[in-house]
């Protein structure tokens, strides 16, 4: 039986994997469940997975829950409030797992706790490694944690590796990420200033939170992605390529120094990747359709550096920039990105204007290297300062 946390609960990613659990439950126990503030949704994900405890980031959220916990006659359940609680839950000694699904650099502080304490880390959460880089790499070395991709790509990427992990620097020659282009992969660039929050959350394959489908079409996820698995897999930022793949079939691929490239392919569902998570190097069921072949028409690449692609996904390009720039230029970027989407979500700015907003944070750069989590704090704090500052320039203009 391993007990397990789940961070970002409510979420996309959370309730995925409640489901892939739910389908297993004499093997895995869910020990604690955690939220932002929205108590309708954590009530009924208690009631269905009878955690032990729950964190509640909002204090008067964390209280409406308890009363309707005691309601439900589940007055048992812990309910504990604040950002360091879920630290206590990512480290609690009677933890094995922990499904790290929090949205942005707030999960980097239980990421970290959890890695300290040497447990089974499934991320998902890309923003916590870009912005803790080689400090997030440490806490989980010196933990003796396990570090597991559940981002797909990067899980694909993970089941196309050899085990033995001291082969990868020999014997691979690139990783190539795919990428299905989100829902302006056919738009003219220009035609970018005029798109709404709306139509920039509609993914054609996958159904996701709001902040992680605005950075699918601007491609800023598969920035943050190539980021992701520069630390996850240790190849240098000239092995990492991506290309387009609209079908969103081929996960990835890894390219090895004969020529062969190994992918893993499969409907896009991300119950695949957190049921290999959570059973690696197992396997178990996890709920998803199985690819149907007879009813597959086609698949297509296009190439990401072709023209037209550049002018449309200037993101992409501020990755490898941000990975040859000076230590914390991964996390400037990535708190850039967040104070820039959540301002065109409120509709504050343009869309193309993200772009803009990145990259003049990133080319400011930092004097002080980060090299702790306070100091990554720090940078992350000061960069979202400058990010929003920058939102009222362009938002005014
Ligand atoms: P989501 O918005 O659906 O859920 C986010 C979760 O985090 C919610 O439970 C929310 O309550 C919680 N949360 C938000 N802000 C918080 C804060 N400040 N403190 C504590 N908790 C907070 O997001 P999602 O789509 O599930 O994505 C979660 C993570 O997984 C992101 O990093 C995303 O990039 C990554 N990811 C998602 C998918 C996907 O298919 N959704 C795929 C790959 C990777
Ligand atoms: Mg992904």
């Amino acid at each position: 039986m391993k007990r397990i946390t789940v961070l970002g609960a409510t979420g996309s990613i959370g309730t995925n994997t409640l489901d892939v659990l739910a389908r297993h439950r004499e093997d895995f126990e869910v020990f604690a469940l955690t939220g932002a503030r929205q108590v309708e949704p954590m009530l009924a994900l208690c009631v269905a997975h009878r955690p032990r405890e729950v964190v509640m980031v909002d204090p008067p959220a964390a209280r409406e829950l308890a009363q309707r916990l005691a309601a439900e006659g589940l007055g048992h359940v812990v309910v504990h409030t604040g950002p360091e609680a879920l630290d206590s839950v990512a480290s609690h000694p009677e933890v094995d797992m922990v499904m790290a699904a929090i949205v942005g650099a707030a999960g980097l502080s239980p990421c970290l706790a959890a890695a300290r304490a040497g447990k089974r880390l499934l991320l998902a959460n890309k923003e916590a490694l870009v912005v803790g880089g080689e400090v997030f790499l440490a806490a989980v070395r010196e933990g003796g944690a396990t570090l597991l991709p559940i981002d797909s790509e990067h899980s694909a990427i993970f089941q196309s590796l050899p085990d033995d992990r001291s082969a990868w620097e020999r014997r691979v020659d690139k990783i190539i990420l795919t990428a299905s282009g989100g829902p302006f992969r056919t738009l003219e660039p220009q035609a970018l200033r005029d798109v709404t929050p709306e139509q920039a959350c509609a993914h054609p394959n996958w159904v996701m939170g709001r902040k992680i489908s605005v950075d699918s079409a601007s491609m800023m996820n598969k920035g943050l992605e190539v980021i992701e698995a520069r630390y996850l897999f240790g190849l240098g930022p000239e092995r990492l390529d991506v290309v387009i793949h609209p079908q969103s079939i081929v996960h990835s691929m890894v390219q090895y120094r004969d020529g062969s490239i190994v992918a893993q392919l499969g409907t896009p569902d991300m119950r695949v990747p957190i049921a290999y998570g959570l059973s690696w190097p197992e396997r178990i069921a996890s709920g998803a359709a199985n690819l149907d072949f007879s009813r597959l028409s086609a698949m297509t690449f296009e190439s990401v550096h072709d023209a037209a692609h550049q002018l449309r996904f200037p993101c992409l390009a501020l990755a490898w920039q941000a990975l040859r720039g000076p230590t914390g230029s991964t996390a400037i970027l990535n708190a850039a990105n967040e104070v820039a989407v959540e301002a065109f979500l409120q509709r504050r700015i343009r869309f193309d204007q993200i772009a803009t907003i990145n990259a003049q944070c990133l080319a400011k750069g930092t004097e002080r290297p980060p090299t702790d989590l306070g100091s990554l704090l720090e940078l992350d704090r000061r960069t979202r300062e400058h990010a929003e500052a920058e939102v009222k320039r362009w938002g005014a203009a």
